[in-house]
């Protein structure tokens, strides 16, 4: 078949590999001028085990499932930490306690075999109930995930075309014609919505409420630093669960050292939740140097700092980074990929960059027509992740309750400014 992916982020660009190694046409789409510069190519960086998501049991098991192949499939995008400490903290951002106990944090971690604890005051931590060294590693970004797509894509004879937005999808007679910006029409036989579910989003809320997939839009921010001290390989302190902060590497060449590292808080970091992405591109364009420096980047400082006095004279800040991310509304904060029809059109919904391994899968599934659960005028795979997480994806937060979802933290911060 001629197959068009829309989008070549990590969704997209796996897909597509995936599709050519099948002996489909392929032609990737992008609107940007090159391939991994939207979310993917910024963000994504921890493969996680399974603590970052103490309380959303299918991310983890998403996440166990697809790490090992996710490894194996893409070796020279791994990259193996001097150690990666997910603490547990004691008191949050806003004075909360951690929204997981003690014992459910200490079992969570240690579905990771290898996880040992580590006494936190040894490693200079404060404010922590405990704390727990992973073998988990990070992915890498930028320049170096760029090049290595290029080739492969280029070896695997997908057509790659960038500066190009598709501005409409629409079936006739079995075939699918795609209105790109410019004019220009093409026609292919099936269509793979890859955009992280920025364009051509169909109206599920409504049409298929059965399927409790609801969707908000955020504007997430990373601030970046640089290590004056890097090792050979990088480190992560990520404190949990609530509005905790977050360091992680950020690895974008082959340089020998890591000193490139992204910040990022439970609530001061996600500035804005919105029903549309165009909502939340708004607010992206209108945020400067001025508003994130004088009020995310000190309040993120000083959280970590409460938990690691040691990161500030460490790391020196270099600038910040936003993206807008589109994620399902659960209770349990349940993040892991998910891939549906709708009127011949597979969608996929961004997820952990290790679930594009199961997300490929299920694209494969329902063009193949393996056994398939048909409801509401979706098609999705049986036993895939829609059908087996399908309690966490109907989970609303209680009232009153702190969820991401409700974040509206560029609100709070101005409302406080002359505070
Ligand atoms: C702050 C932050 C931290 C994160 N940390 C992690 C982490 O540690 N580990 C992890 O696994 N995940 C993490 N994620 C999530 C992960 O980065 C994303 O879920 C993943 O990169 C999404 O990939 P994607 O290909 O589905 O979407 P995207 O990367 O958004 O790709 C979609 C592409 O589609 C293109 N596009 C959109 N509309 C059109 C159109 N109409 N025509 C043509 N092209 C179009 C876009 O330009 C883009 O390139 C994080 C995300 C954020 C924001």
């Amino acid at each position: 078949m001629q197959i068009a992916v829309i989008g070549a982020g990590w969704s997209g660009c796996h897909v597509a590999l995936e599709l050519a190694g099948r002996g489909h046409r392929v032609l990737l789409i992008e609107r940007e001028p090159d391939i991994f510069n939207g979310v993917s190519g910024s963000f994504g960086i921890r493969l996680h085990k399974g603590p970052y998501y103490p309380r959303s049991r299918s991310t983890r098991e998403v996440c166990a499932a697809t790490l090992e192949r996710f490894c194996a499939h893409y070796p020279e995008l791994v990259v193996g930490h001097e150690y990666a400490v997910y603490a547990h903290g004691t008191l949050d951002a806003i004075g909360h306690p951690s929204k997981v106990s003690n014992e459910v944090f200490a079992e969570v971690c240690h579905e990771s075999p290898e996880c040992r604890q580590i006494d936190p005051s040894a490693w200079g931590y404060t404010n922590l109930e405990a704390a727990y060294d992973l073998d988990e590693p990070s992915a890498v970004l930028g320049g170096r995930l760029r090049d290595y797509f290029r080739a492969r894509l280029a070896a695997a004879g997908i057509e790659v075309r960038c500066n190009s937005q598709v501005l409409e999808a629409a079936e006739s007679a079995g075939q699918f014609r795609l209105l790109l910006d410019g004019g220009e029409v093409v026609q292919v036989d099936r269509v793979i919505n890859a955009t992280g579910y920025q364009s051509l989003i169909p109206q599920i809320e409504a049409a298929a409420p059965e399927t409790g997939l609801e969707v908000v839009y955020q504007v997430c921010l990373g601030l970046q630093y640089e290590d004056s001290r890097p090792g050979l390989k990088p480190i992560s302190f990520i404190v949990m669960d609530g509005w905790f902060p977050c360091l992680m590497p950020q690895i974008d060449s082959h340089a020998q050292q890591s000193c490139n590292y992204v910040l990022t808080h439970g609530c001061y970091t996600i500035l804005g939740s919105y029903a549309t992405p165009a909502q939340a591109e708004a607010l992206l364009a209108s945020l400067d140097d001025a508003f994130v420096e004088s009020r995310v980047r000190p309040l993120s400082e000083q959280q970590m700092c409460r938990f690691w006095s040691g990161f500030l004279p460490r790391f020196r800040y270099t600038g910040w980074k936003g993206v807008v991310l589109a994620k399902l509304k659960t209770r349990s904060e349940f993040r892991s990929s998910v891939v549906f029809e709708q009127a011949g059109i597979i969608h996929v919904f961004p997820g952990k960059i290790t679930n594009v391994l199961q997300a490929g899968d299920e694209v494969l599934a329902l063009l193949e027509g393996e056994v398939c659960v048909e409801r509401d005028g979706l098609r999705y795979v049986k036993d895939g992740v829609l059908d087996t997480a399908r309690h966490e994806i109907h989970s609303r937060p209680l009232v009153g309750e702190a969820n991401t979802a409700g974040l509206q933290t560029h609100e709070m911060l101005r409302s406080t400014e002359h505070v």
